[in-house]
């Protein structure tokens, strides 16, 4: 039997012709809900945590007060000073989804007592999970009441089982500027996702920001980060959506730089940094590894995070340092690759922090400059120009830390 997994999501639920008077019910509980929750508060962590619901006098029903004195003890609720809103949650023994004809509907308690109301997806996608849903073969969290454009959802979590794939193979996942992603397995073709094409877009979306930030026009400056936001979002779902096709393909699992920290340690000029297309800060590689993850989680497939700088400087055909120059990688011993590929591979090859004998041999330069540790000594590339790739380098030598020895 192989291994299950199990797959956490959150679905987004539409109200069917929600009323008024429904809609009316919904506000003034996340009222109460608010107001209790910020009278919570003003307790001291030890006592809301011996809270009640006997001791609280209101008008929602015991099981939704629960998961609000939940909410003020959890993590966030500890950091919390004051809720401007919070919205109703409902554990998973407290509403039930049935379904009559076509229509699914979804039930819970509200302070005029037990509601159904009918539901539809926000996404065909999600069909499949409300079935498994109703045969109890998708488990199902607690859900958010929320409101988005004034309009009402339920934002459900939802818990599957997927079989973990025994996998015979990796392949690399380089993320940066002239492709936003290239993969590769250790050999065969590569798989390339331009950048120059979001590059453009990106700066026509600077070119607006910049006239309404003089205009200042805020409200249409906040409308118009979102639209980018969406924009980019939707371009990671089509990308990483390719990425776990060629991993299924593959029967791979997917290797990435870890690129926590990236931004600390990693210089970039300010001339390109304030050219938003060349911007590596602003580009959401984050969304795009968090999309990724459960992408390949929901096909049985992993992840691994590889810890960052080591990549893109060493030969993937022999291991020796190279040189990079844009898209070229030249190394001594006479081998071409274009550089974002190279990367890809080397991280498909990894395979822990062990070191291959050849590279021992031939890797004068990391002789000369006392890199010892077994690594392919370097940072993650992107457009960084040669000196500032030499200068990461001698810094990350005193910081032994960045190379997890
Ligand atoms: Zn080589």
């Amino acid at each position: 039997m192989a291994n299950m997994v199990k797959v956490a999501r959150t679905i987004k639920l539409k109200f069917v012709n929600l009323n008024r008077c429904k809609a009316q019910l919904f506000e003034e509980m996340t009222a109460e809900n608010t107001r209790i929750a910020n009278e919570l508060l003003l307790l001291p962590l030890q006592e809301r945590r011996k809270m009640t619901t006997a001791k609280i006098v209101c008008d929602l029903k015991s099981a939704l007060v629960n998961q609000t004195i939940r909410h003020t003890t959890s993590p966030t609720g500890r950091k919390t000073k004051h809720y401007k809103m919070l919205p109703i949650e409902v554990n998973n023994q407290n509403w039930k989804l049935t379904k009559k004809g076509d229509t699914y509907s979804i039930s819970f308690p509200t302070i005029k007592g037990e509601k159904r109301v009918p539901i539809y997806l926000a996404s065909s996608h999600w069909q499949p999970l409300l079935d498994g849903l109703l045969e109890g073969t998708v488990k199902g969290g607690s859900f958010k009441l929320i409101k988005h454009r004034n309009k009402w959802y339920v934002y459900l979590s939802v818990i599957e089982d997927v079989p973990e794939v025994a996998t015979e193979t990796r392949i690399g996942c380089d993320r940066g500027q002239n492709n936003i992603s290239v993969v590769a397995s250790k050999k065969g073709f590569g798989k390339f996702f331009s950048g120059s094409e979001v590059m453009h877009r990106r700066r026509y979306f600077q070119r607006r920001r910049k006239q309404l930030q003089q205009a200042k026009k805020f409200r249409a400056l906040k409308k118009w980060d979102k639209k980018e936001r969406r924009w980019m979002d939707s371009i990671n779902h089509t990308i990483s959506r390719r990425i776990v096709r060629f991993a299924e393909y593959k029967n791979a699992d997917v290797v990435i730089e870890d690129l926590e920290g990236c931004r600390k340690t990693m210089k970039q000029s300010q001339k390109s940094r304030s050219d938003s297309g060349q911007s590596r800060h602003s580009w959401s590689f984050y969304s795009l590894e968090q999309k990724l993850e459960y992408k390949l989680a929901l096909k049985g497939l992993k992840l691994i995070k590889r810890p960052a700088p080591y990549t893109s400087k060493s030969c993937c055909t022999c291991g020796v340092l190279g040189n990079r120059k844009k898209h070229h990688f030249h190394c001594s011993n006479g081998h071409y690759h274009n550089a974002d590929l190279n990367a890809s591979r080397n991280l498909a090859q990894w395979d822990g922090f062990s070191c291959d004998l050849t590279l021992k041999k031939d890797a004068s330069v990391m002789d000369s400059s006392d890199l010892n540790h077994g690594v392919f000594g370097t940072p993650p590339n992107f457009m960084n120009t040669q000196k500032e790739q030499i200068e990461y380098i001698q810094l990350s030598l005193f910081d032994p830390t960045l190379f997890g020895s």
